[in-house]
């Protein structure tokens, strides 16, 4: 594989600054000394060009209270009470122009087509050695051939196997084909965090650890991660998950490290059937319509998108895919929704009642001194 430096033997801060690599908690560009920045434990995250990021209020909300994590949850404003700051559902909006970005190149992202993939795990394997993420704990698990059962701290993409007493769509069994056909067949999913464009776990984050990139991605920066685990409970496709033994969050950089050097991800590079492609959000959704046109034709009917609509709960996923099955059979939500979206609603009605009991208080008070 020919590219840039991995994470393993470079800065390990997601980052392309050369820096040297991560030593326990805390080493990457992030942290003082390292990477040449000395102390950029700072408000925002910093590129190889020397340009700091910007946060979410969230971020800037936990920074302002330090590392210790008091900030509460709601605190933190979300996309919503930022206006849509992360494009606003349905807005179109691209999120890192709503981040603060001036001149971000095109939205990248993942399109998933699971029709070809053929569950060999190379984007696993290219992912784990990428980034240098510990073993899993790998075991049988009785689920098929999946031995990784789902997406983990030290699993950012997870082939699920999925076996069906169904036909493969078109497959003549003993001279019958249709419903009547008898056969099974396997659904096989590289799954991934989906990068939404209105993400929770970024809203909630009280450090700045998660932050959006200028690619649209979400990107989690380890060195300033506190392990407060706000994040875990927030996404709505649980994605994001604590490390044993270290407490932080882990999770798909989309290979930032990579596409801040014109590389694309590892996982996309080695999918030998091209079922991960990797590309500009806007052409990645065309091609999959056109991908869905060619399967109905096909005959294939019961494939569809999912996580392409930026009208949907999160405002559409920068990493979506096209399945042969409904998404609950992959395991996936089949309505993901925000959970941020009533935070702000929720903290206007507590402000209301919170006016309300002093007012009645000063009330009683003052009948209580005219007496
Ligand atoms: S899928 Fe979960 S972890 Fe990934 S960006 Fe969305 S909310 Fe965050
Ligand atoms: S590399 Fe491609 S074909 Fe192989 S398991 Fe992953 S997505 Fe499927």
């Amino acid at each position: 594989m020919t590219g840039p430096t991995p994470r393993s033997g470079g800065c390990g801060g997601g980052c392309a600054c050369g820096g040297p690599a991560p030593q326990g908690a805390g080493g990457g560009c992030g942290s003082a000394g390292a990477g040449g920045d000395g102390g950029l434990l700072s408000i925002g995250r910093r590129h190889a060009d020397g340009t700091v990021g910007p946060l979410g209020m969230a971020g800037v909300l936990g920074a302002a209270v330090g590392a210790g994590a008091t900030a509460a949850v709601g605190s933190a404003a979300t996309t919503a009470e930022r206006g849509g700051g992360d494009g606003g559902f349905g807005s179109g909006q691209d999120p890192a122009a709503g981040s603060g970005y001036r001149s971000a190149p095109p939205r990248m992202g993942f399109f998933t087509d699971t029709s070809v993939c053929i569950g060999c795990k190379a984007c696993e394997v290219a992912c784990k050695e990428w980034n240098a993420i510990p073993e899993d704990g790998l075991t049988f698990t009785g689920m098929s051939y999946d031995n990784t059962i789902g997406l983990g701290a030290d699993s950012w993409r997870h082939v699920a196997f999925i076996e069906q007493d169904k036909p493969l769509a078109g497959q003549v069994t003993g001279g019958v084909t249709g419903e009547d056909a008898q056969g099974m067949r396997w659904l096989m999913a590289s799954d991934v965090c989906k990068h939404c464009t209105e993400a929770a776990c970024l809203d909630v984050c009280p450090t700045g650890s998660l932050f959006r990139t200028e690619f649209g991605t979400v990107v989690v920066q380890e060195d300033i991660c506190n392990g407060c685990g706000y994040c875990v409970p927030a996404c709505p496709y649980g994605v994001i998950d604590q490390r044993h033994g270290d407490g932080r969050v882990w999770k798909c950089t989309l290979c930032y490290d990579r596409l801040e050097v014109g590389q694309q991800p590892a996982c996309a590079k080695a999918c030998p059937t091209d079922s991960i492609q990797f590309g500009p959000l806007d052409e990645l959704r065309e091609r999959a319509a056109l991908r869905v046109d060619q399967l109905h034709e096909a005959g294939v009917t019961e494939a569809r998108l999912y996580g392409h609509d930026p009208q949907d709960g999160v405002g559409g996923d920068g990493a979506f895919f096209l399945l042969l099955d409904e998404p609950e059979v992959y395991g996936l939500p089949p309505d993901p929704v925000v959970t941020t979206r009533d935070l702000p609603r929720m903290w206007k009605l507590t402000a209301v009642a919170a006016v309300s009991l002093a007012a009645s208080v000063a009330a009683a008070f003052a009948r209580r001194a005219g007496r």
